[in-house]
C-alpha cells in the first residue's frame, strides 16, 4: 500500500468530498443522476474537462438504464418484451445474467415486478398480500432473459430492474475516463458506489471512510486506497415503514419475493481496478447480494472467489473485513463495534 501522503475522505454517501488538501489545479463536479447525489473532483491539468466528460457519460447511461425514462432501454424492454440493445445495454445485462448466477440469484434484476410491487423508494410504498407476491415469485429468475443473435427478449409479464448495477456500470465508465485522463488524482462517488483514482506516478492514497449505518453522519471505519472500488449496499437509507412500526427495506431477496431480513446492516465491498473486467459493476452487484445472503454466506462467496475484499457490518454490532484490507484499514475512533477479521 502506497504512503498516505493526502487525507482526502469520500464519505460513501455524502453529497460532498471534505477534507480535501486543495490543490492549484482541482476541480469538483456534482451531479443528480440515477436518482442519487454524485460528486465527481479530479487534480491534474484539464481536470474540469475530464469531470465534464464523465457526468455527460453517466448522463448518457441513464438514458439507457433507467426505469423511469420511458425510452430508455431498459422501459422499452420491459414495455415491449424485447430489443435489439445498444453496446452498454447488451453488455450490463449479459454481466447481470452472470452475476445472478454467481450469486446463486441472491442478485437478480428480474427482480423488477417486486420492486414495483412494493415500492419502497416510490411515492407510495405498501406492504403486500403474500398472495400478490406467491403470483409474481415465478417472474424472477435470470432464465427469463433471452438472447438470439442480436436481440434480448424477456418471457411474458417479466420486467428488469437495474438499480442495483448501474450505478456500477456507470463508475466503471469513470474508471476508464480517469485513466485515459492523465490526471494525477480523481474520485467519483456515485451515491454508495465510490471509485478512487491515483496515478501510478503518485505516491498517495484516498482515505475513504465507510458510513456507520446506525448514523450516517459517522463511519465505521477508513480505507486507505488507490485505484479501487468501494461499493456499499444497505437497508439503512432506503426504506420505509410501516403502519405497525415495521421497516422495510429496498433490497428485495429472490427467494422469498420480500425486503431481504438480512443479519448486516451493509455491505461494502472493495475491489481493485483491472482494465476493462468491469471490477465496478460487480462490486455493485456483489454489494446487493452479500446483503441479500447474510454474514455466513457473503463469507463462504468471499473465500469460493478469493478475488475482492470486504467490510460487513453486522445488525449485533461488528464490524468484520476481509484479511486482505489489513494494511489499509483504520477503525473509528471511540467507536461502539467489534472489529473482527473474517477467517480465510
Ligand atoms: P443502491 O441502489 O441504493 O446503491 P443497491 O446497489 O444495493 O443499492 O441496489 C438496490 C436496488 O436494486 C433496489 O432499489 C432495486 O431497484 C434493485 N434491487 C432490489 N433487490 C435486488 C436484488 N435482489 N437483485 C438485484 N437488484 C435488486
Ligand atoms: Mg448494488
Amino acid at each position: 500500500m502506497k504512503r498516505l501522503t493526502a487525507l482526502l475522505l469520500a464519505l460513501l454517501t455524502a453529497a460532498s468530498l471534505t477534507g480535501c488538501e486543495k490543490e492549484p489545479e482541482s476541480a469538483e463536479l456534482s451531479l443528480f443522476a440515477m436518482d442519487t447525489y454524485m460528486t465527481l473532483s479530479a487534480v491534474g491539468e484539464g481536470g474540469g474537462e475530464v469531470l465534464a466528460e464523465i457526468s455527460r457519460s453517466i448522463n448518457v447511461l441513464e438514458q439507457q438504464f433507467s426505469r423511469t425514462i420511458e425510452s430508455s432501454d431498459v422501459s422499452v424492454l420491459n414495455r415491449e418484451g424485447r430489443i435489439s440493445p445498444d453496446t452498454d445495454m447488451d453488455t450490463l445485462l449479459r454481466l447481470a445474467v452472470q452475476y445472478s448466477e454467481e450469486t446463486a440469484g441472491a442478485f437478480d434484476v428480474t427482480i423488477a415486478p417486486l420492486v414495483a410491487l412494493w415500492g419502497i423508494t416510490s411515492d407510495s410504498p405498501r406492504v403486500p398480500e403474500q398472495g400478490e407476491i406467491d403470483a409474481l415469485l415465478p417472474l424472477v429468475g435470470s432464465q427469463h432473459i433471452h438472447r438470439d443473435a442480436d436481440v434480448i427478449t424477456l418471457d411474458e409479464g417479466c420486467a428488469i430492474d437495474l438499480g442495483g448495477i448501474a450505478k456500477g456500470y456507470a463508475s466503471d465508465a469513470a474508471a476508464a475516463i480517469f485513466h485515459q485522463s492523465g490526471l494525477t488524482r480523481g474520485c467519483a462517488n456515485l451515491g454508495g458506489n465510490v471509485y478512487v483514482f491515483s496515478d501510478d506516478a503518485v505516491d498517495t492514497c484516498w482515505n475513504v471512510g465507510i458510513q456507520d449505518p446506525q448514523d450516517p453522519s459517522g463511519w465505521v471505519c477508513t480505507l486507505a486506497l488507490d485505484d479501487h472500488f468501494v461499493v456499499t449496499s444497505g437497508g439503512y437509507q432506503r426504506n420505509f415503514t410501516a403502519e405497525d412500526g415495521t421497516v422495510y427495506q429496498h433490497i428485495i431477496d429472490p427467494a422469498t419475493g420480500a425486503p431481504a431480513e438480512s443479519d448486516l446492516l451493509s455491505v461494502s465491498v472493495i475491489a481493485a481496478y483491472s482494465g476493462d473486467a468491469y471490477a465496478g459493476t460487480r462490486a455493485d452487484a456483489y454489494s446487493t447480494a452479500l446483503y441479500v445472503m447474510g454474514e455466513r454466506a457473503a463469507a463462504d462467496l468471499w473465500r469460493e472467489k478469493n478475488d475482492f475484499d470486504m467490510v460487513l457490518v453486522t445488525t449485533d454490532g461488528r464490524v468484520l473485513y476481509t484479511p486482505g484490507l489489513a494494511d489499509c484499514f483504520t477503525e473509528a475512533e471511540d467507536s461502539c463495534y467489534v472489529y473482527q477479521q473474517i477467517a480465510a
